[in-house]
């Protein structure tokens, strides 16, 4: 149950009792069957790929998407929800990952590309992930350097991933290849099935500062060969573009967990200090500590208010590139900012990986770095600025 001061279930426009209702059927689902086996992931480095076929046979895994493809025809609020309660919960973000693979087919694919991935991504057959970053490059993008080409009715890929999230798990890849010349014109999306795929190489698992259960993993492809059908879209040269039109959506997605881990932080924290003693009063009972925590909650409820702002323009199909910005980068910050304080006020406790505040804090760390950094996004909004 949430603390009444904070923000999480209050009411707003894109909530309604159907969606409460699935947010129900979600909680209790990820809290009777995910969560327990959190810890076992995190020690083994990957949420092996089964656990996601009852999940979308519950219909959580891509309810957006319409009954032809598999989902429920539902709105994107239902996505939302799902990302809200994982979080909350500590799951990491992989689901998020193959929610984007599936929106780049929905938005991009033709017919017969949607009706071959999609209805197996919903049900949680096939696991996605999305190969853009690469040894050489990251925020540069448009540098990428694995390049697809032309062998009669094929692409023979050559080159390298990293960083890749489900990379180790997927058996499906959206994988951004140079069809082209160099720069952005060049860019385009090719989607692998890359079961006993000959060339296609998974490298090392990576270890990393949180996130312990979600696997990132380095890729590798050899004169791997694919049907140039399996380009996304009807011609090469527009993964760019393909990019940059899902931001919005990406950067909104990526707020979710954000809103969701400060308010359960501050939850804990309240908690715990509560519990506390020290020089014969609860920790609670600092000046400082109520002070503290009286500004996490405060930042609870402006970040949860923008994200609810961004989902219901979102929805209205008024979301700007510019609003999607502002959000990833700010709510983010405020999630690294906010769990920080948090372990302050746990102490040594704090730091103890079996304490859920210090794998909040450390899980944390990365949402300012993927899905563009902060400086990427500030540069973005800046650059809309002197326009
Ligand atoms: C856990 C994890 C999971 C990931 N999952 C995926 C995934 O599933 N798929 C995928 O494709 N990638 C994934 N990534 C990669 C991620 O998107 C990149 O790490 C990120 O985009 C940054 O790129 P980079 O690491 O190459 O850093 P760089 O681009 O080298 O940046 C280094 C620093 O320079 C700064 N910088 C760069 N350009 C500018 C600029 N123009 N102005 C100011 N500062 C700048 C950056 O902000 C950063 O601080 C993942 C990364 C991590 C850590």
């Amino acid at each position: 149950m949430s603390h009444p001061l904070l923000p999480r279930l209050h009411r707003h426009a894109w909530m309604d009792e159907s969606i409460d209702a699935f947010r129900e059927q979600v909680r209790r689902y990820v809290t009777n069957e995910l969560a327990p086996q959190l810890d076992g992931w995190r020690r083994q480095g990957f949420i092996p790929r089964e656990v996601w076929r009852p999940f979308g046979e519950m219909g959580f895994l891509l309810p957006e998407l319409s009954e032809a493809y598999g989902g429920a025809g539902a709105s994107l609020a239902y996505q939302m929800v799902v990302q809200d309660e994982f979080a909350r919960a500590e799951m990491p973000a992989n689901t998020a990952v193959h929610n984007l693979a599936a929106h780049y087919i929905l938005d991009y694919g033709t017919e017969a590309q949607k009706r071959r991935w999609l209805p197996r991504m919903a049900s949680g057959e096939l696991l996605a992930g999305i190969a853009l970053t690469e040894p050489g490059c990251g925020s540069d993008l448009k540098a990428l350097r694995t390049r697809a080409r032309l062998d009669g009715d094929h692409y023979v890929i050559d080159g390298a991933k990293t960083f890749i999230t489900n990379g180790f798990s997927a058996s499906l890849l959206v994988v951004a290849v140079r069809t082209g010349d160099a720069g952005s014109r060049g860019v385009s999306l090719v989607v692998l099935e890359t079961q006993d795929l000959p060339g296609f190489r998974v490298g090392r698992r990576l270890e990393k500062l949180g996130q312990h259960a979600s696997d990132t993993a380095e890729l590798f492809f050899d004169g791997v060969r694919v049907p140039a059908s399996h380009l996304l879209g009807e011609v090469p040269g527009n993964g760019f573009v393909q990019l940059m039109s899902q931001l919005p959506y990406e950067r909104t997605l990526l707020c979710v967990p954000a809103a969701a881990v400060i308010e359960r932080a501050v939850e804990l924290t309240v908690e715990y200090t509560r519990e506390r003693k020290a020089f014969g009063h609860t920790v609670f009972d600092f000046q400082n500590t109520r002070f503290k925590l009286a500004e996490c909650a405060t930042l609870a409820h402006v970040v949860r208010t923008f994200v609810n702002d961004c989902i219901q323009r979102l929805l209205d199909g008024t979301l700007d590139d510019e609003a999607a910005y502002m959000a990833k980068w700010w709510c983010t910050e405020q999630q690294g900012k906010v769990t920080d304080e948090c372990v302050q006020l746990f102490g040594g406790y704090g730091y103890m990986a079996e304490y859920p505040i210090a794998r909040m804090h450390a899980d944390a760390r990365v949402q300012r770095i993927y899905g563009g950094t902060t400086e990427i996004m500030k540069d973005l909004i800046a650059r809309k600025l002197g326009a």
